[in-house]
Parts: C-alpha cells; structure tokens; sequence
C-alpha cells in the first residue's frame, strides 16, 4: 500500500472515531414528518431515523439508537450530508452512496466527507453496518412503515 493510501486510511479512521465519540444530531426529535427504524441483525445496530421535511426539503435530520463505530458514524454523517437537501437529492445520494459501498467498480463522485464511509467495501461484514442509517432514511421517506433490515 501506497503512503498516500495508508494517510487516506487513518484520515477515514479518524472522522469515523470522532463521529462515532461525538455523533452528530443523536436526539430524538419531537414533532418529525417522517421516522424509520432500521436493524442490522448481523451486528445488532439498532437504530430510529427521524426528518422534518418542508416543501420538498429536509429541514432536519436527527438519530437515536445503538450500534457499532461504523454504523452511528455513518448515521451521524448522513443526518449532517441530507440537512438541507432536496427529496430528489436525498434520493440520489442514497443510491449513490449504495453503490459506492457496495459496488466492486463505482463511478467516479465526489462524495465529501460521505467518503470517509467507502473504507468498508474491504469489510463485506461491515458494508451492512455503514449502510443501515441510508436505508433507513429511504423507508423513512418512502413512508412504508416496515423496519429496515440490511439484509
Ligand atoms: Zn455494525
């Protein structure tokens, strides 16, 4: 592994401890418009994705629960990424971060800081755990009312 490789590497660490220490918009949140709960069985990360979404936007992001490092700092990282953003643009991350965690060969994106998360495609068992927060927040919006499973 190249020197540049392995300071991305402990650069991505870094940012997945920190949120995972200090997770981001962990509250519940009183009056949501939307809210899921999604489970990963394989880790047991257990987690509730709440929105308030206005005109078409997502005003506010928030989660509570419980998981391991990889899944409360992807959780933490995207209440803070769809903050701010359009339906359609929430929807088009969620599926670009899908592929980009899960694909062998994803195309090229600037994912920002949501890139920190792509250290996980090495991890099969891991993949579940960094997704579960994004496919909560899709049934959240999708408003289907079943508990997101990673599997
Ligand atoms: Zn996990």
């Amino acid at each position: 592994m190249s020197d540049m490789q392995n300071d991305l590497r402990e650069l991505y660490q870094e940012v997945i401890f920190d949120h995972n220490r200090r997770p981001r918009n962990f509250q519940p949140m009183e009056t949501p418009t939307h809210s899921a709960e999604g489970f990963n069985p394989l880790c047991g990360d257990h987690f509730i994705v709440y929105l308030r979404v206005d005109e078409d936007k997502v005003v506010e992001a928030s989660f509570t629960g419980q998981g391991c490092a990889i899944s409360t700092a992807s959780a933490s990282l995207m209440t803070e990424a769809v903050k701010g953003k359009g339906l359609d643009e929430v929807e088009a991350l969620f599926r670009d971060i899908h592929a980009m965690l899960t694909d062998a060969h994803p195309e090229h994106r600037d994912f920002g800081k949501l890139e920190v998360l792509s250290g996980v495609r090495e991890f099969p068992a891991r993949v579940k755990c960094a997704t579960l927060a994004w496919h909560t927040l899709h049934n959240a919006l999708e408003q289907s009312g079943e508990v997101a499973k990673t599997e």
